[in-house]
């Protein structure tokens, strides 16, 4: 715990760097890494060998462009789909599948220097298609631990605080510095019913609330109002936040809402400080690169893919990562006074865009937006899977009070600003189930092959 509180202060002091200390404290973090990968990893010496790269030439972070980047698929030795690992679920034990199915690495990437027992095995959510096991070591964990409280503290959150925390996990102990009475929690599993979570919410004492943003779709608002169910601020996390959930969270418990933006592979990458104008990345635990089609890196207000190197866990180091997200590029300036480079938004998943015939892509984000502020109030629990390339399929809810006009409404919205490239159909559903952890991913493209021949 000792040095979990001294990494916190750290973290907290770190705030405060001009952009200058912060490159040089990440130079310097970078070369460490970069030196431990290629001397323990047997992955990483054989990019680095295959491309004539020298470890002791990559000093700064503008080094960084020379490396060859690390895929998702240099960690998962098998590719266990998502749907194929839903599918077995159906026929068997939820909990020996998913075990099964994260174990799926390989060893190269574990550093040779580090044995079992220094090290836990993380588990990634599959929201990209694939399980990915990660080994993080104490120290790592420990300062992972530091860099969240950070980012609730940057939000405005006070450790005295109680938090409400909405998690997929059972049984969870509390921790030491919970007795003492910092940063207590108390949780509600995902899977309670909505008449569950009211009651819960009704009955906790709480100032602040950490859920995905979906968790929060099923509350009534006019029970929660009618019982004067507020927070003092909510953060999520998990998954796209679009503005209009972000505004409909904020009405229900009458107090802002922070986005933040986590892995299971590094845990915080950037969140939104007290202004809310940008997620500021945590530039001590990761680098983070955003880069076009092109591989240049991209300037503010434009759009890339997420690249990010950790610079803490030294037990699997992730060196150039494509993680398989979109961002927009944000700039380091703001009123909180912190340095950090901001991301603007986070835009979703990569394998999720939406490839139309012309050649234009749309991003999880846009289709939110247009589905979300078109009434979709009443299609709230909904789902938007491209198929081929020119269908695509809108799978909404139904319920006792749905307006079923409301759909075709959204079939001509969605057809209209896909320019009528795709043909969209519609189907009413029981339900769309949450993953394995919780997630709702609400936009799903099936489309892998990106040329167009269908
Ligand atoms: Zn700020």
């Amino acid at each position: 715990m000792l040095r979990k509180a001294l990494y916190l202060l750290q973290a907290l002091n770190r705030l405060s760097w001009d952009a200058d200390r912060i490159r040089r404290y990440q130079n310097i973090q970078l070369q460490k890494m970069v030196m431990h990968a290629y001397s323990q990893c047997s992955l990483y010496r054989k990019k680095f060998e295959e491309h004539g790269l020298n470890p002791r030439s990559v000093k700064t972070v503008d080094d960084l462009k020379r490396i060859p980047f690390t895929l998702r698929n240099d960690i998962a030795l098998d590719s266990f789909r998502t749907e194929a690992v839903d599918d077995a679920i159906k026929q068997a034990s939820l909990a020996i599948r998913r075990d099964a199915a994260v174990k799926s690495y390989t060893a190269e990437m574990v550093a040779a220097n580090y044995r079992k027992r220094h090290y836990t095995w993380k588990n990634t959510s599959g929201s990209s298609g694939l399980f990915v096991s990660i080994a993080v070591d104490k120290k790592a964990e420990d300062f992972y631990d530091a860099i969240y409280a950070r980012s609730l503290l940057h939000a405005g959150y006070r450790p005295w605080q109680r938090i409400l925390y909405f998690t997929w996990e059972s049984n969870i102990k509390k921790k030491i510095y919970e007795t003492l009475g910092f940063f207590r929690k108390e949780h509600i599993h995902i899977s309670e019913t909505a008449n569950n979570q009211h009651k819960i919410l009704e009955d906790s004492k709480f100032d602040w609330i950490i859920g995905f943003p979906s968790a929060f779709r099923f509350l009534d608002k006019a029970s929660m109002q009618k019982k004067r169910i507020q927070a003092k601020g909510i953060v999520c996390h998990g998954e796209i936040l679009s503005e209009f959930q972000r505004n409909h969270i904020q009405e229900l418990f009458g107090c802002a809402v922070f986005d933040a933006y986590a892995a299971s592979e590094c845990n915080r990458i950037a969140s939104e400080c007290a202004e809310r104008n940008g997620l500021h990345v945590a530039m001590d635990n990761v680098i983070i690169e955003v880069i076009d089609s092109g591989g240049n890196y991209c300037r503010p207000g434009e759009d890339g893919e997420i690249v990010l190197t950790t610079l803490q866990n030294y037990t699997m180091p992730l060196i150039r990562y494509k993680i398989g997200d979109f961002a927009t590029m944000g700039d380091a300036h703001c009123k909180c006074g912190c340095r950090f480079v901001k991301l603007d938004k986070i835009q979703g998943r990569c394998n999720d865009f939406f490839y139309l015939p012309s050649g234009r892509i749309i991003n999880p984000l846009e289709l939110i937006t247009v589905i979300e502020y078109c009434g979709a109030y009443d299609v709230y629990n909904y789902r938007l899977v491209q198929q081929t390339h020119s269908t695509a399929t809108l799978y909404a809810v139904d319920y006792p009070a749905f307006d079923r006009s409301i759909v075709d409404e959204l079939k001509s919205k969605l057809t209209k600003y896909m320019n009528n490239e795709i043909c969209v159909s519609a189907q009413i559903v029981k339900d769309l189930p949450a993953n394995l952890i919780g997630k709702r991913r609400v936009i799903i493209s099936k489309v892998k092959d990106r040329s167009i021949n269908d």
